[in-house]
């Protein structure tokens, strides 16, 4: 049985005029974000209006263009170049993942009579940079919309430029891709004790800055932490997309044929007798494939030298090269983070260079025949 439209909609239908309040969409906005300003400015129910909009009663159904453009009087182009839900192939296109709420301040000033949510097109999308607001909130899973000024974060603003920079040079892809890994590098680094980001000075002082002298207690993953965090994660990625920083983190190694051939068929042997003692289907265990390559790293180099020079001054002033993992390689045993993750990540790399396209565990499982 079909649902009965509600008469409001069957009104805006016959008659297809526009709605008389004037609602313009905001940059990145989400549709039903869009739809619900509208509604309010009109005095409609948003649920009609988008029924209306739709011809369908179901929230997720996507929105026609035509009927859009007719209630907001805006041509189907502003709307597709603003919201990007109805962007076709014509606009710059980004998955659709991210949620954020639209900076309180740009809604404001544009007249929006109540918060708007917009789609993060990467993790760049972090700050307003009219306003100076840290609008990206905490980490994922966290219900947490608060908006922070940063109008006295000077190395927050300075790491969105720098940010913004990365993406002009090397494309958003490969910036996004890097700092992602720069993300899991320092995460993974704060679970030790030595490379804690929030035991520097520069955390502690951004959180300060947020929270006044007194600051007792934080949340890991709050809105504050991870926005004091934002400048040392765009530090590395710095590193990390780069090809010249990247040509110095892994020319010796190359140069000197590491990981060893030698050293892979031991690898490669060992995961064999781990898959013989172990009850286990399936591919091989990706932990136990790096586990063992990593450990045939080199200690040192002056490419290496000059990469981790450059480390030392921009991220962390403590770190410490060093391939071999503290306790021996025990295949009952197995974590990533018995192993220093920017190691892990210079064999990465390596594989990715000598064997482009093919995972390692396949590489290992060509190896072991
Ligand atoms: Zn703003």
């Amino acid at each position: 049985m079909k649902n009965k439209l509600p008469d409001p909609v069957c009104e805006l239908r016959r008659t297809g005029a526009a709605l008389p309040r004037v609602v313009a969409p905001l940059p990145a906005e989400l549709v039903s974000s869009y739809i619900h300003r509208l509604a309010d400015a009109n005095l409609l129910n948003a649920a009609d209006l988008h029924t209306t909009i739709t011809g369908d009663r179901r929230t997720r159904a996507a929105p026609r263009i035509t009927i859009l453009a007719r209630l907001s009087s805006f041509p189907e182009n502003t709307l597709r170049h603003a919201l990007p839900e109805l962007r076709t192939d014509d606009h710059e296109k980004w998955p659709l993942s991210r949620k954020i709420p639209g900076c309180t301040l740009c809604a404001t000033a544009r007249g929006a009579t109540r918060p708007f949510r917009v789609w993060q097109r990467g993790p760049e999308d972090v700050v307003c940079r009219r306003h100076r607001r840290w609008i990206a909130g905490a980490e994922d899973g966290w219900r947490d919309d608060e908006q922070l000024s940063v109008a006295d974060q000077p190395e927050i603003l300075q790491a969105h430029r720098l940010h913004l920079r990365l993406i002009r040079n090397h494309g958003r892809p490969n910036t996004t891709i890097a700092f992602n890994q720069a993300t899991w590098i320092l995460d993974e680094w704060r679970k030790t004790e030595e490379y804690d980001y929030y035991s520097s000075l520069g955390f502690e002082h951004r959180i300060s800055t947020f929270l006044g002298p007194d600051w007792q207690q934080l949340t890991i993953g709050s809105t504050v932490t991870v926005a004091a965090r934002y400048p040392r994660q765009v530090a590395l990625t710095r590193l990390l997309v780069s090809p010249f920083w990247k040509e110095h983190a892994l020319r010796d190694q190359l140069q000197a044929g590491r990981p060893h051939p030698e050293h892979r068929l031991q690898a490669a042997t060992a995961i064999g007798e781990y898959r013989r003692t172990i009850d286990m289907w399936g591919p091989i265990p990706l932990d136990l494939a790096r586990a063992l390559m990593v450990t045939y790293l080199l200690l040192d180099g002056p490419h290496l030298r000059t990469f981790l020079d450059e480390l030392r001054r921009t991220v962390e002033p403590r770190y410490r090269w060093d391939p071999i993992p503290a306790k021996p390689v025990r295949a009952d045993l197995l974590g990533a983070e018995k192993f220093d993750p920017l190691v892990q990540w210079v064999q990465d790399e390596i594989h990715d260079r000598l064997h482009p396209g093919q995972q390692q565990w396949e590489y290992l499982a060509e190896v072991l025949g």
